[in-house]
């Protein structure tokens, strides 16, 4: 590994290996859930991408996949929730069954509002996968996650589509930034 993945200031939380293992298995479940069903996999630019990637090659059938693009007003009023669509579907998922794929469930802001506005759109029926949980910070604590890989401690992690200010998103590990300032 190169340097940059050997960074003193990350430890790391879950390896190449364990991610491929439980993608597996999520990948297992999903294909034998959606058997004969129309599935569309969404990603939520840019955190899912490789998590989705790596998700889709584990179902074993005939789906479609969709990218959005949000933004959260976080950093203004957590509570508001607010999301930006930054980047919508560029296809309709009326009768479709969707699941929208995240990189992690940190308050639940993002994924209530975004559900509630697929909610609209007439799909057949709308579920959550998420790599990561981080229950913890929960605001949205009826926020249903259907598929989730890790439910992690309420830490700041990176890696494997995960970023620190837009870099880290290629690490092939999950880590937990030891010191958010030095990221
Ligand atoms: P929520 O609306 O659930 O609070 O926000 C989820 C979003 O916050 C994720 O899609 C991600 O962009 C960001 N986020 C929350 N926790 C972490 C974390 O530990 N690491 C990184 N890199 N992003 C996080």
């Amino acid at each position: 590994m190169s340097t940059e993945f050997t960074n003193p200031n990350l430890k790391v939380l879950y390896s190449p290996a364990e991610i491929a293992q439980r993608v597996k298995e999520l990948g297992t479940q999903i294909t034998a859930e959606y058997a004969g069903k129309d599935l569309v996999m969404i990603g939520i630019l840019k955190g899912s991408c490789i998590f989705l990637a790596d998700l889709i090659r584990e179902i074993d059938l005939k789906l479609t996949i969709d990218f959005m693009a949000v933004s959260s007003y976080k950093d203004d009023t957590v509570s508001s929730g607010d999301v930006e669509i930054l980047k919508d579907l560029t296809n309709p998922i009326r009768g479709k069954d969707v699941i929208i794929c995240e990189d992690i469930v940190d308050t639940g802001l993002t994924l209530f509002r975004l559900t509630e506005m697929l909610g609209s759109r007439g799909a057949n029926s709308l579920k959550i996968a998420t790599l990561l949980d981080k229950p913890e910070p929960r605001i949205k604590k009826d926020l249903k996650i259907d598929y989730c890989g890790f439910q992690i401690p309420n830490k700041f992690v990176v890696g494997y589509g995960l970023d620190a200010a837009n870099r880290y998103r290629n690490l092939p590990f999950i880590g937990v930034v030891k010191n958010p300032a030095e990221a």
